[in-house]
């Protein structure tokens, strides 16, 4: 039986991969256009990208279906393809590795909406779509699911049960953390914050407790997130923060952090406690080579 990726991470810490959103722009996607249909119609662009991140050294990677639940794909008139789009994501990621030893990460985004009563999906629609998503993505042959970019508890819950139903060997709950109008802190944007996310990620089976993405959490505030998650749990610990900022340039969201500076914040997030690094939004197959040197400092390679 292949290792467990909370286990190996347990043992050596672990590279994921850099942004797939930014990188779709980058090869043509445009905005507001369905970049996890890519895995059917550009199937050789999204296989480019990973490879790139597999030759600067990830061990991980995230498959590119983020938006791949029923009601995200909805909204792009794609709803009919929600099988084929999650299992062309995995082939994609495991033919990037390339008979490598590495895992593929089946990636869940949020539903992109508000359940009842303060929304308008019922709760019984979302539980379906990720149930529906997470054995799409355990039946092509994922080594772990993660429940990325999560502000909910509610929410958190639903996928998390989805993901152990259809059976997946290694479970990642993922939160989006803001940091506060004053800076004091930070939390997700439904208020939860570290301590109370580990909690519920623990009391519903996840394996390993994760941040990416947010706003106002750079690798500094990642360590400060890892740390509280290291206060109150021992299961793995991942983070994937964003490049820096996005700042708007005519009219296009660029993320600036360069490699080398996001590079100096890894040794510090594992001595928090981190033993999955890997980054979000804006970040690059150079930010993930800078990441490897890094980390095979404190490895000893
Ligand atoms: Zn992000």
């Amino acid at each position: 039986m292949k290792p467990l990726l909370h286990e190996i991470a347990r043992q050596r810490p672990l590279l994921a991969d850099g942004a797939m959103g930014t990188q779709l722009m980058l090869a043509g996607l445009e905005q507001g256009n369905c970049g996890e249909e890519w895995n059917l119609s550009h199937p050789e662009r999204v296989l480019a990208i990973q490879r790139q991140y597999v030759d600067a050294g990830s061990d991980c990677l995230l498959t590119n279906t983020f938006g791949a639940s029923r009601i995200m794909l909805n909204r792009h008139g794609n709803a009919d393809q929600v099988v084929e789009i999650n299992k062309a994501g995995v082939q994609i990621a495991r033919e990037a590795l390339n008979g490598r030893s590495g895992f593929v990460i089946g990636d869940m985004g949020p539903f992109g909406g508000l359940m009842e009563p303060y929304g308008d999906f019922a709760v019984a629609d979302v539980a379906a779509a990720f149930r529906e998503q997470a054995r799409a993505l355990v039946e092509a042959g994922v080594d772990a699911i993660i429940i990325e970019t999560q502000t909910s508890l509610e929410e958190l819950t639903l996928a998390i049960m989805a993901a152990s139903d259809a059976g997946a060997a290694c479970i990642i709950g993922s939160m989006a953390y803001d940091v506060t109008l004053d800076g004091s802190t930070f939390r997700t944007m439904m208020g939860v914050d570290p301590e109370r996310a580990a909690e519920v990620m623990e009391e519903c089976g996840a394996h390993i407790a994760a941040l990416n993405c947010g706003t106002g959490m750079d690798m500094k505030r990642a360590c400060t997130a890892v740390a509280r998650y290291r206060n109150v749990t021992t299961m793995p610990l991942m983070a994937q923060p964003n490049a820096g900022q996005p700042k708007l340039v005519n009219m296009k969201v660029v993320y600036d952090e360069a490699p080398e500076s996001m590079a100096a914040g890894v040794k510090p997030l594992l001595e928090a406690g981190a033993n999955i690094i890997g980054s979000c939004c804006g970040s690059t197959p150079a930010h993930i080579r800078a990441f490897r040197q890094q980390l095979d400092d404190v490895i000893g390679k």
